[in-house]
């Protein structure tokens, strides 16, 4: 496995909004090392989400070229695509996206049902994964039985279901307080670093530019580096 996880080159991307265009990320090159922890810092509007979606293979770039573990993912076809983002993905987001019908357990556990481990397998393995979070006390509740902070630790054990190399985070502390906000992003850099996982972290608070390997800022589509 090579050191460098994902390559970015003049990735670029605009919306057409009726007769305009917003180019939401203009020419932006990274590199993304394996168990680094980034931050990219920017205001509300500044491509922070459509950034972080061109990285996750979520949203194919206008121009620019991605490579994923020696891959030029931008070449694939959207078939393959799912696929891709399952093997070496994890993903994070501001309003946790967990499935308010399953309880805590299950919510983890789908993540490995999507990866083909079923059955007993699957629970144990989600269950470990909870209790790293701090939670397997509370694995047969439904999420909205649990405080903000306890759904995003969850939304944190699912996203490092099937070990994957890279954990994108959209402001995942952007419901939480600012003491819980620190906590999380303590408790995701702890385990990441364990494992040797990759996270890109988007957001607008500044404060969490403290627990960056590498930082950067995002204006406008333009990402410049932080430091
Ligand atoms: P951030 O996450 O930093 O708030 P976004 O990536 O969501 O920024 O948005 C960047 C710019 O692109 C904004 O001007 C936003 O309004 C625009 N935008 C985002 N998504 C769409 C879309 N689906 N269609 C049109 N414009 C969009
Ligand atoms: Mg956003």
């Amino acid at each position: 496995m090579s050191e460098t996880i994902i390559q970015a080159e003049h990735l670029s991307k605009t919306y057409q909004s009726g007769s305009s265009k917003i180019p939401a990320v203009r020419d932006v090159s990274i590199q993304i090392k394996r168990g680094e922890m980034v931050v990219i810092t920017g205001p509300s509007g500044s491509g922070k989400t459509t950034l972080l979606s061109l990285l996750g293979c979520i949203l194919k770039p206008d121009r620019g070229k991605l490579i994923v573990d020696g891959l030029e993912v931008t070449q694939f076809s959207e078939k393959r695509l799912p696929r891709l983002r399952q093997k070496h993905f994890g993903f994070i987001f501001q309003s946790f996206n967990l499935l308010k019908s399953l309880t805590t357990l299950q919510n983890v556990e789908v993540a490995y049902w999507l990866r083909g481990v079923r059955g007993k397998r699957a629970r144990s393995k989600a269950l470990s994964l909870l209790s790293q979070v701090g939670l397997a006390e509370r694995a047969s509740h439904l999420p909205n039985q649990l405080s903000g902070g306890e759904q995003q630790r969850v939304a944190i054990a699912r996203s490092l279901a099937g070990s994957p190399s890279i954990i994108f985070a959209d402001e995942p502390t952007g419901n939480l307080d600012s003491k819980r906000g620190d906590q999380i992003v303590r408790m995701l850099s702890n385990l990441v670093k364990e494992r040797q996982t990759a996270v890109v972290l988007v957001t607008h608070d500044l404060r969490l530019r403290s627990f960056a390997d590498a930082l950067y800022q995002l204006d406008d589509g333009k990402l410049t580096s932080g430091r």
